[in-house]
């Protein structure tokens, strides 16, 4: 199937009000620009170089999503323009980005990533870490930030009842903190598992290689 079958594949198995992001990382700029052409504009890259190379190829009006772990010396090379930073896994990484938010008068939508896979993953916040953060946001200790909501990713399995599990578990944590300040974001699901997601109240879904192909990491 062509980019344009997939992303309509992809568009129709949307309920409303799920927000799509096209996750394009190692795909050139011509694909991104297809897609852009079909309506699309929310997008999601997982390395700064990448995004850095791409983004000023493209459209000023897509909003890019960082999706990947983010260092702190990086930060400021995306803070002039990116729209959300859905993998802050660190107090320090928040503080950085609320930082440079605010040289660039701005403010920075994040997600906090949260560590719900039962595999050994590298990277996102555990539970009660998520919680502390949220508070002293709500505390006022950022004021060049938005958090918009929590991010997560499901362990790599053809269980789909772990997957399930995973999913609610950070559903509850996102149930939990909108009731102290509200959330919009939910981010979870990708090409593989992005159904069960939005079963699990998902509202925001990352899905890359079920638009653009498969990719391939030797180029
Ligand atoms: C690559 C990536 C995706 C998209 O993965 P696909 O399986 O290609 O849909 C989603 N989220 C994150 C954090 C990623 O790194």
């Amino acid at each position: 199937m062509s980019i344009k079958e997939n992303y309509q594949t992809i568009k129709d198995q949307l309920p409303e009000g799920v927000q799509l992001v096209a996750v394009s990382k190692t795909h050139p700029v011509s694909a991104i620009q297809d897609v852009y052409d079909l309506g699309q504009k929310v997008f999601g890259e997982n390395k700064v170089q990448e995004l850095m190379e791409k983004s000023p190829l493209l459209p000023d009006d897509i909003q890019w999503h960082l999706i990947g772990h983010l260092q702190t010396n990086k930060v400021k090379y995306i803070a002039p323009f990116i729209d959300t930073i859905q993998s802050v896994d660190s107090e320090k990484l928040l503080s950085e980005i609320n930082k440079e938010a605010g040289k660039n008068n701005r403010i920075i939508k994040v997600l906090l990533q949260v560590k719900i896979a039962a595999e050994d993953s590298k990277f996102g916040l555990e539970i009660h870490e998520a919680e502390n953060l949220f508070k002293q946001y709500i505390d006022g200790q950022y004021s060049h930030i938005e958090i918009t909501g929590l991010m997560g990713m499901a362990t790599f399995t053809d269980d789909e009842q772990q997957v399930r599990k995973e999913f609610l578990t950070l559903k509850g944590l996102f149930d939990e903190l909108n009731k102290l300040k509200s959330l919009k974001i939910l981010s979870m699901g990708m090409s593989d598992d992005f159904p069960v997601a939005i079963e699990c109240g998902a509202n925001s879904v990352r899905v890359g290689s079920a638009i653009f192909g498969r990719r391939d990491y030797s180029k």
